[in-house]
């Protein structure tokens, strides 16, 4: 048996009932293949599959709070620290009721070559919890943050682990934890990125992610003559990374013609006004449905079904496996030849296989969506320099970090064989920076 299928196996093994994970390490490593195959003495020696798909660390822990009504409440808090092999523990927290360690466990994993692929000393975690902020007062909220916060602080500083938002954590929710770690750590550091900007946060840290996507998938069109504008684009979910990989595409040229979020989703037709939507998604925290009265002629669609518009360019920008296979053969069959993931791995194996066959452009996730880490990053640099760069400074290193990324991977698949397979490419060069600083640092 193949050194990978061996390593597979036991993942499966030794993490029962995790399929997410084992969704995440069977892709990762089904595109390994043929880098571990070149070197497979040298990795079996040093365990070197074995240990990347184990986590260093994982914390668990209760996180008990009290309602509005006086009740109290226990949630799961998490922190998994993957891999700190190229630098710190860096990824985002998650406050939604689906998440469990499994997930977390997967996104950690991706994030690790997430952080290899940005160029930056980065190494790769997750954490969060099954809380929902859905509905909650912004008192219970602190409440549950500071909670979070008092366990998870023992864990994580500015050299050690560096947490960011994810779905359910925007900027409210890092201003609550951040005042708690600090308060009990007594520390002014930057332990946390995605923070305000009058307490060390940095500009286009809202924006990176979703113009990160933007400005990859450009690249990847222009790599083939083509550009944004006048393309129709299908944008998935309303959170941050969908607003923002909105605006920019707007910002290009394109027209934005739909949204979703997990009750529904709506179809502008002349274009989504980005406006109204900030306005109900970032100020009243209120539903997509609601775009729907505000415009005339927009419709809304309870349930799922957005990938059955049409369009040029698809960005999923929601949540893990939100594209299926079905979905991915309607998007093709209405004319869509583009698809680049804003949310980490939005797309099953299935629909991934079939853009991969049909020869699309693809951009995973891992590297679509790394602009938010690699914005993090820098607001790391800007924290420990004691600085504040302009907005016009960190989006012109993000877009220099997006392209960057683009030929790394664009490099690795032409490398290995399989040209335009960025799904491969952005295995390997990611796996690759990892390994080598695996390799030098013993059995660690
Ligand atoms: P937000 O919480 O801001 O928004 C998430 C959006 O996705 C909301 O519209 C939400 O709808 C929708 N959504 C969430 N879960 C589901 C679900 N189960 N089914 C359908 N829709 C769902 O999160 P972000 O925009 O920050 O994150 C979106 C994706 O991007 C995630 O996969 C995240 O891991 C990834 N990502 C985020 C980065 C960042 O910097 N924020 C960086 C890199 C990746 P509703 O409001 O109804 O829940």
């Amino acid at each position: 048996m193949s050194y990978v299928s061996e390593v597979m196996e036991r993942v499966v093994a030794k993490n029962p009932g995790e399929a997410e994970f084992h969704q995440a390490v069977k892709e990762v490593l089904d595109s390994l293949a043929l880098v571990i195959d070149a070197h497979e003495e040298e990795f079996r020696k040093s365990g070197l599959l074995e240990r990347l798909t184990e986590p260093e660390r994982i914390v668990s822990f209760r996180v008990p709070w009290v309602d509005d009504k006086g009740a109290v409440q226990v949630n799961k808090g998490y922190r998994v620290q993957f891999n700190s092999a190229i630098g710190p523990y860096k990824g985002g927290l998650r406050f939604h009721p689906s998440v469990n360690q499994s997930i977390l466990k997967f996104l950690g994993f991706e994030q690790v070559f997430k952080n290899s692929l940005t160029g930056l000393p980065i190494g790769g975690g997750k954490g969060g919890s099954d809380f929902d902020p859905k509905g909650k007062s912004d008192r219970e909220v602190m409440a549950f943050c500071q909670s979070f916060m008092t366990e998870l602080c023992k864990y994580i500083g500015a050299d050690q682990d560096v947490p960011a938002g994810d779905i359910g954590v925007g900027g409210r929710e890092i201003g609550y934890l951040y005042g708690q770690y600090k308060r009990i750590r007594g520390l002014y550091e930057g332990v946390l990125t995605g923070k305000g900007l009058t307490y060390g946060g940095s500009l286009a840290r809202t924006q990176a992610t979703g113009y990160g996507l933007v400005y990859i998938t450009q690249e990847m069109l222009k790599h083939e003559g083509q550009s944004l504008a006048g393309k129709t684009v299908v944008v998935s979910g309303s959170g941050n990374v969908a607003i923002y990989a909105t605006e920019k595409a707007q910002a290009l040229g394109a027209k934005v013609v739909a949204l979703s979020d997990s009750n529904g989703y709506i179809y502008d037709a002349d274009g989504i006004k980005l406006d109204i939507v900030k306005e109900i998604k970032e100020v009243r925290r209120g539903r997509i449905s609601e775009y729907a009265e505000k415009v005339a002629g927009s419709v809304y669609t309870e349930g799922k079904g957005i990938w059955s518009i049409a369009c040029d360019v698809a960005l999923p920008c929601a949540t893990q496996n939100e594209l299926n296979l079905e979905d991915a053969k309607v998007l093709l069959a209405n004319g869509c030849t583009c698809v680049a993931e804003g949310a980490n791995m939005p797309s099953t194996r299935e629909a991934t296989d079939y853009f991969l066959e049909k020869k699309i452009l693809f951009m995973p996730g891992k590297a679509a969506n790394a602009g938010g880490v690699a914005t993090s990053a820098l607001e790391m640099s800007q924290n420990s320099q004691r600085l504040s760069w302009t907005f016009e400074e960190v989006d012109g290193k993000l877009k220099d970090i997006m392209i960057g990324i683009y030929e790394k991977v664009s490099d690795a698949a032409s490398r290995y064989g399989v040209a335009g397979n960025f799904v491969a490419g952005a295995n390997i060069a990611g796996f690759e920076k990892v390994a080598d600083a695996m390799n030098a640092q013993g059995i660690v």
